[in-house]
């Protein structure tokens, strides 16, 4: 089963699970980049799947992206 995400469920998730806000104001699907703006005040882009399941929720500097385990 699928989850329905809507814009506005979006920008709660991401208010309530990160710092950042989203500035993105309408979504398209999973593999849509959302602009987000990160709490050090960088603008970031990353689709929701990652923002989620990979908990990528802070633009690159704060989060470098070539971190793994
Ligand atoms: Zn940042």
């Amino acid at each position: 089963m699928n989850k329905r995400w809507t814009i506005g469920k979006i920008k709660d998730f991401v208010e309530k699970n990160s710092e950042s806000t989203l500035l993105t104001t309408e979504y398209h699907g999973f593999s849509q980049k959302l602009q987000l703006k990160c709490a050090c005040g960088n603008n970031f882009e990353k689709t929701f799947t990652k923002f989620k399941n990979n908990n990528q929720r802070k633009c690159d500097v704060c989060q470098p992206p070539k971190e793994s385990r």
